[in-house]
């Protein structure tokens, strides 16, 4: 199938994106790497009268840092958050998760904010941006707002943006020194969406973990923090009881919804699996 007809502008500043995108209303579509839309109109799932492509604002460029913030632009493609080195230093989650995402010819089209304005379940950054407590930085007709990953998913496909906002960058902390991580998914084949996954953060002193965040993708209609686990595990001596007791705690608290070849329950099971692996890890 092809897509319908649609007008095409490529705007040079973020004013006339939004100008242009408040001016077409409804119809209007904003187009970044395209590695979602392009199949979304070519199936005509989505009829967009014109289409912004907004390619070419540089304030939605650069990985850079802003003093103890990351500060990442929504057209950074997945490659360059893979292949960059302040993000290996700054937010190794990133890089680790990085190489799951596609393949690399996708990569290199496909961008940080467009996966997480699509707000797809089973994608990697939307959970990796809640691991790491991203703030979203958000342009609309009346200003910028900041709203935290948080309270940016909302359900299946659904974030805050509104239709004439644009999402421009995020801002997280940069990593510290007792900082570890896990990124795991089971998919099955390198480069399929996974049937479960886990972006893990924490802070660790000996074999104790403070600040966690256990973020589950491709379980839910959207990524999902296993706060539960993450109240028992914070700040006590982690061994293989209180993996067990953390394990059984989101297994029970995250209902996994299925999806066409495997079950809830198969879910909830790699749920499990993927965190008692990912807290080894972190005490390892
Ligand atoms: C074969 C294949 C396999 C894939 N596998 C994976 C995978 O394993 N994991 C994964 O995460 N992704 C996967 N993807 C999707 C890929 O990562 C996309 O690049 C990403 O989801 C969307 O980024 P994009 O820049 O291409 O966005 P686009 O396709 O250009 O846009 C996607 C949506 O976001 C909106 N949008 C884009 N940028 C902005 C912005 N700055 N502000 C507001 N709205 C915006 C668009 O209007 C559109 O609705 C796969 C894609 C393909 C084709």
């Amino acid at each position: 199938m092809k897509s319908a007809a649609f007008d095409y502008v490529k705007p040079k500043a973020l004013q006339d994106a939004l100008s242009l995108l408040a001016e077409a209303g409804d119809g209007a579509q904003l187009i970044a790497g395209g590695q979602t839309l392009l199949a979304t109109l070519n199936l005509r799932l989505s009829e967009p009268s014109v289409l912004i492509d907004i390619t070419d604002l540089t304030e939605l460029k650069g990985i850079t840092l802003v003093g103890d913030q990351l500060r990442i632009g929504a057209l950074v493609t997945h490659t360059e958050i893979e292949d960059s080195e302040l993000i290996a230093k700054h937010a190794p989650l990133l890089k680790a998760a990085a190489p799951h995402i596609a393949h690399r010819a996708i990569r290199n089209l496909g961008t940080w904010g467009g996966s997480l304005a699509y707000g797809d379940p089973a994608a990697e950054w939307p959970a990796c941006s809640l691991a790491l407590r991203a703030t979203m930085i958000i342009q609309g007709p009346g200003g910028a707002r900041r709203i935290s990953a948080n309270d940016f998913f909302i359900d299946l496909y659904t974030t805050s943006l509104e239709p004439d906002e644009i999402l421009v960058a995020t801002e997280m902390p940069i990593a510290t020194s007792q900082e570890v991580f896990y990124f795991h998914e089971l998919a099955r084949r390198h480069g399929d969406y996974a049937v479960a996954g886990l972006a893990a953060v924490a802070q660790k002193q000996g074999d104790v973990l403070t600040k966690c965040a256990f973020t589950f993708f491709s379980v839910s209609s959207k990524p999902v923090m296993a706060t539960k686990a993450q109240d028992l595990v914070n700040g006590k001596k982690l061994n293989d009881e209180l993996i067990g007791k953390a394990v059984a705690a989101t297994r029970e608290e995250i209902e996994a919804i299925a999806d066409i070849t495997n079950s809830a329950e198969a879910k909830e099971h790699l749920m499990g699996v993927l965190l008692e692996r990912g807290l080894k890890h972190m005490l390892a």
